[in-house]
């Protein structure tokens, strides 16, 4: 029994085979680390701007492609690739940049999709009409960083954008037929139980079709590491981690993509949770706890929140 809809389900059902992903740098930065908005950025972010496993930055982006894809084939021999813009803002440039970048990673026929991340306040008219063309060709998915809806948490931790402008970007993604992931982060300081899951019910009503869960990670260099050393964070525990999972699980409509339930800290720069670190033994314990609790994706789903008080 599958207790989730899995990104491997999901890309095996439409493309017919395996799919990986060849993490890029196209170079950016990111408002939120230049000035424009801040320059300390989000407080949890490092030096890679969370693209902490792209391939290091060259400008000869079929080179890139070239040794992302070397990477993974060590492991593999078949399949096909989404090209993966991960680091900073990868939207964050003029149109005319954007187009020769996106255009070049879509060319090679084994990349099957691409996969952009970036900030809902990243997204101008001229780029989502660039988006919607290149969605013509190959599907185009946006990966946007809600990370929490609650305000003060997003104030804590210095994201740099309302609720609103989410809403509006997945509203206006949606629009043009583009397809929506939205990361979300377990174990925010100061959040409760409830507030993590208010935020996976939000993302799953929003009209996003996929969702990255991911855990806070402490990493060296980040001014939550400072606070961390300070006492001010409490880390999560690997079973209050895997239970909280569970719920965001159950509380996601059934017919969302899981991208993601872990997230991938560096290993060398991680500082807690120090559990974090051994991803086999993370994934193994919530094979367990999914099977052992019997959780179904979607098994307590309200697309109407009010529904039963009507
Ligand atoms: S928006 Fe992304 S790249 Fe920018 S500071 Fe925040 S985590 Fe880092």
């Amino acid at each position: 029994m599958s207790h989730y809809r899995s990104a491997g389900q999901a890309m095996q059902e439409r493309f017919g085979t395996k799919v990986y992903k060849l993490s890029l740098d196209g170079g950016m930065t990111c408002p939120n680390r230049d000035g424009t908005l801040s320059s300390r950025g989000c407080i949890f972010c490092s030096d890679c701007g969370s693209g902490d496993f792209a391939a290091p930055h060259c400008d000869d982006l079929t080179q890139q492609l070239q040794d992302a894809k070397a990477r993974v084939q060590r492991k593999v021999k078949d399949g096909k690739y989404i090209a993966y813009f991960q680091s900073y803002t990868n939207t964050y440039a003029p149109r005319s940049h954007l187009e020769r970048l996106f255009r070049e990673a879509m060319k090679p026929e084994e990349i099957v999709a691409l996969s952009i991340a970036t900030r809902p306040d990243c997204l101008p008219e001229d780029v989502m009409a660039l988006l919607a063309e290149l969605n013509r060709i190959k599907p185009v998915w946006v990966e946007l960083g809600l990370q929490t809806i609650h305000p003060q948490t997003a104030h804590y931790i210095r994201r740099g954008y309302e609720l609103p402008c989410f809403d509006d970007a997945v509203k206006r993604l949606k629009e043009r037929g583009l397809e929506v992931i939205v990361h979300m982060i377990l174990g925010l300081p100061g959040e409760t139980w409830e507030e993590m899951l208010e935020t996976a019910r939000y993302i799953g009503r929003s009209g996003a079709d996929g969702i990255k869960i991911q855990l806070l990670h402490v990493l060296e260099g980040t001014d939550l590491a400072q606070e961390y050393r300070e006492g001010k964070v409490r880390e999560l525990s690997l079973e209050e981690y895997c239970s909280l999972v569970e719920d965001c699980l159950r509380n996601l409509p059934p017919e969302m993509v899981i991208h993601r339930l872990t997230g991938d800290g560096p290993k060398r720069s991680l500082i807690a949770p120090a559990w974090s670190a051994d991803k086999k033994r993370v994934l193994q314990t919530m094979n367990e706890a999914f099977a052992r609790d019997n959780v179904k994706q979607g098994s307590l789903w309200k697309a109407d929140p009010f529904a039963d008080k009507h």
